[in-house]
């Protein structure tokens, strides 16, 4: 299948929305951003091998691909609106872009979001994605706002995607599997979390980490109560404590969102997480200083054992 066969194949499924003047088929999309509103542009690329085992199903890469740019729209408490793709295949059999379409448009679907552009070259595998949102002016969630005294809440739960690797040559079938290939992105809780967060971020690289990137932004310290952090059941039952532990708080491609917001937030926090049907923990706070700084359950440094954050930092 040549080039523009393949073109003609994404643009028959992309999605459509009244603010698209032109989506796929001229050299470029014209757009119809909401008057008043800021746009929130954000890309990621996954490269095979890196971002994804050889041999992830098409399907489960064209989700994935979608998901963590989806998630960096939640992380700023954007509203989904048009993405791009580039996709660079070593041979573009149709069998593989309807199974990655399917994936990708089934994710975009969940999300009002819509295919307006891209591009598509030969070459080693690699699926490149830009994704477009809105926030209202002055609303969004960044980096830099967190203030000493505040809590420290991550989504969901975390180390699901790192014990799927940490398991994949053993149990590549693991049920934490689809948390490695299917992460969801967290985008109802970011928009709810509009006027309640002072910061955000989405977990990607791992929670230490990410939190980092908050606390050297906002010039505040984090402390983190590495016994509060939320654990699965799958997790749980599929390593041991050292190693999960670990994992949870060094591990990446969670995809969760780890926020800071003032104390009396606490309620209204708690009524977003029963509304989503969503686990939302406190798992720190903010302090003066500067980094991020784990605690265990009897109040002393914790740092990762070297096992297990060995396992992680080579896989
Ligand atoms: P040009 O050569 O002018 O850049 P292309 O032939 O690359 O145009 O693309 C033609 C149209 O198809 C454009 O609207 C482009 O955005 C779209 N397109 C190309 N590849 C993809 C893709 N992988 N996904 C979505 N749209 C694509
Ligand atoms: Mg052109």
């Amino acid at each position: 299948m040549g080039e523009f066969d393949l073109i003609a194949r994404i643009r028959a499924r992309a999605g459509s929305r009244d603010d698209i003047v032109l989506g796929i088929g001229d050299d470029a999309a014209l757009l119809a951003p909401p008057p008043g509103r800021q746009l929130v542009v954000t890309a990621d690329t996954l490269n095979e091998g890196v971002h994804f085992p050889h041999g992830t199903s098409p399907a489960d890469i064209g989700w994935k691909a979608l998901a963590v740019n989806l998630s960096d729209l939640a992380a700023m408490g954007a509203e989904p609106a048009w993405c791009t793709l580039s996709l660079s295949l070593p041979q573009s059999g149709t069998a593989w872009i309807d199974g990655f379409l399917d994936g990708f448009l089934t994710l975009a679907g969940e999300h009002g979001i819509a295919l307006v552009g891209g591009d598509t070259t030969r070459g080693p595998l690699s699926v490149s994605v830009t994704a477009m949102g809105f926030v209202d002016a002055g609303r969004a969630l960044r980096r830099d706002g967190a203030r000493i005294g505040d809590d420290v809440w991550v989504t969901g739960t975390l180390g699901d995607a790192a014990g799927a690797l940490a398991l994949l040559e053993t149990d590549p079938a693991h049920a934490l599997r689809a948390r490695l290939d299917r992460p969801t992105p967290r985008v109802r809780a970011g928009l709810e979390l509009g006027g309640l967060a002072n910061a955000c971020v989405d977990v990607s690289d791992g929670l230490l980490a990410d939190l980092g990137h908050i606390a050297s932004r906002s010039g505040v310290a984090a402390q983190v109560d590495v016994g509060a952090l939320p654990m699965s059941d799958a997790l749980r039952g599929a390593l041991d404590d050292t190693t999960r532990t670990a994992l949870q708080a060094g591990g990446g491609d969670d995809y969760e969102l780890c926020f800071t917001a003032p104390a009396d937030a606490h309620a209204r926090i708690d009524a977003v997480s029963s509304q989503l049907g969503l686990r939302i923990t406190r798992i720190g706070w903010i302090t003066a200083g500067e980094g991020v700084h784990p605690v265990d359950a009897d109040g002393q440094p914790w740092s990762p054992p070297r096992r297990g954050y060995d396992h992680f930092a080579t896989s």
